[in-house]
């Protein structure tokens, strides 16, 4: 039987149109800028299917006589919501916390929509039937997913009554009995390359004349018209000198829909802008989804705390205060995050249709404190190794040549060999200095929206009263009136 990573990569010469440096892909898997991630995802892939470690990210389907990906599992008890966050976190330690867009998240989002399919259902009727039927062919299929929901960062100023604007972001230019025709850009889809769909919807507040632009779709990768524009790839094959960038390069792209057909079964909903926003604040799809992303976000917290411990013992620092101070800053917000995923678990509960979903608000405050978790801990790692960064040698190379004697005296560490310390060096560098690492800083900053607006979420969402009540009860207590 052919294994499920295989099939994966396999089933990514389906026609699809991927652009990189001016050149169609045609074979993602052999091509320098994907095999390496390829590669890594395959192997995750084959998880499902090795009995020592299926448990961690499958559950048993009766249905179909084999393993499915817990992001899969509609929570009908708290346990489930523990075995899906197991399987967050074994494909999140496998990749160190790095990748972020491993289809867990997508998948996620189709199964809360798909959990809460009957009241979702009562806004839109054609709904139900087709969430049903993509949600059991994503899962029996092992489909990878990932979301597009941002429009072209043209004019951020202007709304869609602005001409310029609305021909660009994604609208229905025609009707048929197969389905609608799409036209228009969506960003950003992280994994957009090797994904086998789309999940598309509006970012935008819709208004009710914007029926044209209210719409939430799954749009195969392969689909005719749809263009994968890639950013320039960040992978490199020395692994050796670029350990997370040779394995983990998840590319980002623009999505360009030239009057692409979407049919009817793809088509969630059209047309009322009102369910269209109904559909993206889905608490049970939120909280199902961005659990994943927290639950990721401790596993590269721990990575990175991992790696400024070990940066710091390379070069007998640990005993200087103010590293310690750092370090332990690094803890408290690994631990922070933690508690948060573990809040949400142990507060789950029960919504209206009986699925269990983890209690959002401490899933959005870790997103929120994600934001500049992670770039203070890049720049404690920063502060930690000091110019040890750049005393790197370019290559490996040095080690086994004519100045071998020199490399292994000048470039020893406290408590290690002078090549780990330079391996060591360099998988940090990947992470604070490489392409790679810069795009995973801002990834921090951005996945989950604008850190500022989602801030600001955070009040606007708040039970405020229950805040300033004790306020008011205590200033009436002591006014004399
Ligand atoms: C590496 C990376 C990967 C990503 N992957 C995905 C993905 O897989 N799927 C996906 O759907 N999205 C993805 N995103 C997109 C992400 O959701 C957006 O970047 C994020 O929502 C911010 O939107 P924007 O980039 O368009 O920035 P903008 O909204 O254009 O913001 C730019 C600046 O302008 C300010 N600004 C803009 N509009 C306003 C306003 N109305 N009021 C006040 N301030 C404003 C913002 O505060 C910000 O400072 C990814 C982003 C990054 C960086």
């Amino acid at each position: 039987m052919t294994k499920r990573g295989d099939k994966f990569l396999n089933s990514l010469k389906d026609g699809r149109k991927v652009w990189l440096e001016g050149q169609a892909v045609d074979d993602l898997p052999g091509h320098p800028a994907f095999q390496g991630t390829l590669k890594t995802i395959s192997a995750l892939f084959d998880l499902l299917d090795d009995p020592h470690r299926q448990d961690e990210v499958g559950y048993f389907l009766p249905s179909t006589g084999r393993y499915a990906h817990s992001s899969f599992l509609v929570p009908n008890a708290q346990e489930d919501i523990l075995t899906r966050s197991k399987a967050f976190t074994c494909w999140a330690k496998e990749t160190n916390g790095i990748m972020s867009r491993l289809s867990d998240y997508g998948r996620s989002m189709i199964t809360g929509w798909y959990a809460d399919r009957e009241e979702i259902g009562k806004r839109d009727q054609g709904f139900q039937a087709k969430i049903e039927k993509y949600y059991e062919s994503a899962r029996d299929n092992d489909l990878f997913l990932t979301t597009a929901i941002l429009d072209p960062q043209i004019d951020r100023s202007r709304e869609l009554s602005d001409e310029r604007i609305a021909e660009r972001f994604l609208h229905v230019v025609k009707e048929s009995s197969e389905g609608i025709i799409v036209r228009g850009a969506k960003m950003i889809a992280t994994g957009a390359p090797y994904t086998h769909d789309f999940i598309i919807f509006s970012f935008l507040q819709l208004k009710k004349e914007n029926k044209e632009h209210s719409h939430v779709l799954v749009v195969p990768a392969n689909s005719k018209g749809l263009h994968i524009v890639c950013r320039e790839s960040f992978a490199d094959s020395r692994d050796e000198e670029h350990i997370l960038s040779s394995r983990y390069e998840e590319m980002d792209a623009v999505l360009f829909f030239d009057d692409v057909l979407i049919p009817w079964e793809r088509v969630l909903l059209y047309g009322d802008s009102e369910s269209v926003l109904s559909l993206r604040n889905n608490k049970t799809a939120n909280s199902l989804a961005f659990h994943q992303t927290v639950v990721r976000s401790v596993a590269k917290l721990e990575f990175v705390t991992g790696l400024a411990f070990a940066i710091s013992e390379s070069i007998g620092v640990t005993g200087y205060l103010h590293i310690q101070e750092k370090l332990g800053e690094l803890l408290t917000q690994v631990e922070t995050m933690r508690a948060l995923v573990i809040a949400s678990e142990t507060k789950a509960a029960q919504n209206t249709s009986g699925v269990w979903v983890p209690e959002i608000s401490f899933i959005d405050t870790a997103r929120n404190i994600g934001t500049k978790a992670y770039p203070r801990a890049i720049e404690i790692l920063q502060q930690v190794g000091g110019g040890g960064f750049v005393q790197t040698p370019s290559g490996m190379e040095d080690f086994y040549g004519p100045i071998s004697k020199f490399m292994h005296l000048y470039f020893e560490g406290a408590s290690v060999s002078a090549e780990k310390k330079v391996k060591l060096f360099k998988l940090a560098w990947d992470l604070i200095g490489s392409p790679l690492g810069s795009r995973h800083e801002l990834y921090e900053r951005f996945y989950a929206g604008d850190p500022v607006r989602s801030y600001a979420n955070q009040y606007l969402n708040a039970n405020k009263s229950s805040y300033t009540d004790q306020i008011w009860k205590l200033l009436q207590e002591t006014s004399k009136g």
